[in-house]
């Protein structure tokens, strides 16, 4: 791929998704325009930007070459879609979840820019079938799926729509790994994506295991934070399959193939996520962690604090 000099990518929506995206794309040294629909927020998601990005330099953990005063000399905001997309190559949507207005901001947006423009959504679980139905041209859409907070855990999901273009697919997966990010490919769309279909069937067995009162909440947490969860931030689950026979994936089959399936047919069905065991199950979260802000950011920036020190570990 070119130089990111002078090559400038539009953010359109700026909230929580679409200023890390920001800070992501600038720290990759590429000038972002930022747009947002509500009067003002698109300024002050630079104060906040600004913010974030000088804590970092100060702590060490600021992602790319450039300081924090040159990435930020790359950010503009902007009250008006036209004047924002003016230039970009790769617009990247970061709206509130509704289907409707995902649609009617790329339609709105395909009018300001040229065919060669590529049209990106952030969307968690909508399908790219529906995001882009009012797309003329479809070919240059595609979705880079976030995992919250994007600036420290790493992982895109790239889904292309049906008449999405390899190019378009390659290109947007260049860009992400030169951004340092770490881009998958989804090679068809799928409900859910990946990411969060692997996520719901973690959260369901959690869920129901609690609810039958085999486990608390507390050490379910545990069972994925100091178990599972350590070895899966460095290797996934195939992998884990491979080094834990002596002979490698065929060997693990082997040996536990019949015990995974007589565990999986014991799975209950879709738990309905309300009721008296959803109030239970809140109950025993909050008496861990009390659902006021103070506890809750509190928590969310020890978590951020954990992830800085992985994604530096894993470099
Ligand atoms: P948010 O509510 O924090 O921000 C949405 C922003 O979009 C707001 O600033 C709003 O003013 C603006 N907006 C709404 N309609 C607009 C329009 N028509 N034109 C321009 N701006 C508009 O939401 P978020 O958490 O940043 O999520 C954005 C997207 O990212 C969603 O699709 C979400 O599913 C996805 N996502 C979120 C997470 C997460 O954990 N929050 C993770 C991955 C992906």
């Amino acid at each position: 791929m070119a130089s990111s000099k002078g090559k400038i990518i539009t953010v359109v929506g700026s909230g929580l998704i679409g200023r890390s995206w920001a800070m992501v794309f600038l720290s990759g040294g590429y000038k972002v325009k930022i747009y947002d629909n509500q009067p003002g927020q698109a300024s002050r998601a630079i104060a906040e930007i600004k913010k974030q990005v000088e804590e970092l330099q100060e702590a060490q953990m600021l992602r790319g070459k450039l300081s924090a005063a040159n990435q930020l000399s790359l950010l503009s905001s902007h009250e008006d879609l036209s004047e924002a997309l003016e230039g970009a190559f790769f617009v990247q949507e970061c709206v509130f979840e509704e289907l409707e207005a995902k649609k009617s901001v790329f339609q709105a947006v395909e009018n300001h820019v040229g065919e060669g423009v590529v049209l990106s959504s952030s969307t968690s679980c909508l399908m790219p079938s529906n995001v882009f139905s009012l797309v003329q041209n479809r070919t240059r859409c595609i979705i880079s799926h976030p995992v919250n907070p994007p600036y420290y855990v790493r992982l895109v999901e790239l889904v292309p729509h049906p008449e999405t273009l390899p190019v378009v697919m390659d290109m947007a997966y260049e860009l992400m790994t030169e951004v340092g990010q770490a881009p998958v490919r989804i090679l068809k769309e799928i409900d859910g994506f990946a990411l969060n279909r692997v996520q719901y069937a973690i959260i369901a067995e959690c869920w129901r295991l609690v609810k039958d009162e085999v486990i608390s909440v507390k050490d379910i947490d545990l069972v994925m934070s100091e178990g599972l969860g350590m070895r899966y931030a460095f290797i996934g689950p195939i992998e884990t399959m491979h080094l834990n026979a002596p002979e490698g994936l065929e060997d693990y089959l082997k040996r536990y193939r019949e015990g995974m399936r007589r565990v999986l047919s014991s799975f209950g069905p879709i738990p309905e996520f309300d009721g008296e065991a959803a109030a239970r199950i809140n109950k025993e979260i909050c008496e861990l962690i009390p659902n006021d802000q103070e506890h809750l950011s509190a928590r969310r920036e020890r978590r951020d604090q954990l992830l800085m020190g992985l994604a530096k570990l894993k470099k």
